[in-house]
């Protein structure tokens, strides 16, 4: 799933040497976190295992399937020209993989969304070195 035209320009991250495979990833459409070599899978992008503090560091893709673990409704953003309509849900998301990531929930009203609700990765591409995360309701019930 694509969605166009959410970011804001002005806040758009900027990715460095340990954090640039995730943007890139994104941006092809790709979820991914590290792992380290003892089994700690994890998010965001650091330089060290936040477990066991490994440097033996590797990237996996994730299916992009998770579930809410909190959100809140956002009614006023950050500033009045964010480029996107209000209402809408940050959410932190747990991956079915185990990481965590903070995001939006798109693709629903605010007051449909709720904790353990099932969520799926989408992406929207800035451009070939940036996409940003997004992540929509799954309708299919859940084991
Ligand atoms: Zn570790």
């Amino acid at each position: 799933m694509q969605f166009d035209e959410l970011a804001d320009p002005e806040a758009l991250p900027v990715p460095n040497a340990v954090s640039a495979p995730f943007f890139a990833a994104a941006a092809g459409g790709e979820l991914v976190f590290q792992r380290c070599a003892r089994g700690h899978a994890f998010l965001y992008a650091r330089s060290l295992c936040p477990v066991c503090h490994s440097t033996d560091l590797t990237w996996e893709s994730s299916a992009g399937r998770g579930e809410v673990v909190t959100f809140s409704v956002v009614h006023r953003p950050p500033w009045n020209d964010l480029p996107r309509p209000v209402p809408y849900v940050v959410a932190l998301v747990r991956l079915d993989e185990g990481p965590q990531l903070l995001s939006t929930i798109e693709g629903t009203e605010p007051g449909e969304v709720r904790i353990g609700q099932a969520v799926q990765a989408g992406f929207e591409r800035v451009d070939e070195a940036v996409g940003l995360v997004r992540f929509h309701p799954v309708d299919t019930a859940r084991s």
